[in-house]
């Protein structure tokens, strides 16, 4: 059986972390390290897939309702406006093997994470 990861940890109870949404199928809570003034990472309850290709292609539905919760997120932590990131693999700097979205939201023009 492959390690536990961090997530799996949150998600049953483990770790705790405070969830700032839950639907029946996802958790949301603050990333630990933010790199913007909103930094919430949204992850699926199910421990199935390590990256969003795995997922895309086995449940496209789950994906969609993960961009679905960053959206809300962001309309309710800043003006609704949000960066989606999905680190795919160590080579991309992706350190925890349960899928999951970065949403980046606030500051981000102030950061120099906007425009050229
Ligand atoms: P990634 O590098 O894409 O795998 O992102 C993993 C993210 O999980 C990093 O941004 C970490 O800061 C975050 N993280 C790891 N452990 C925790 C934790 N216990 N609570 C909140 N965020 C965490």
């Amino acid at each position: 059986m492959s390690q536990e990861t961090v997530f799996a940890k949150i998600l049953n109870g483990t770790i705790p972390v405070e969830f700032i949404a839950e639907t029946e199928t996802l958790v949301a809570f603050y990333d630990q390290s933010p790199q913007a003034k909103v930094h919430i990472l949204v992850i699926p309850k199910t421990c199935a897939y390590q990256n969003v290709t795995e997922l895309a292609a086995a449940d496209p539905q789950l994906l969609a309702e993960m961009v679905g919760l960053a959206k809300e997120l962001a309309n309710t932590h800043a003006d609704g406006d949000y960066r989606l990131i999905f680190n795919n693999g160590v080579n991309a700097g992706q350190t925890v093997m349960h899928v999951h979205a970065h949403v980046l939201a606030g500051d981000l023009a102030e950061r120099g994470m906007v425009g050229n």
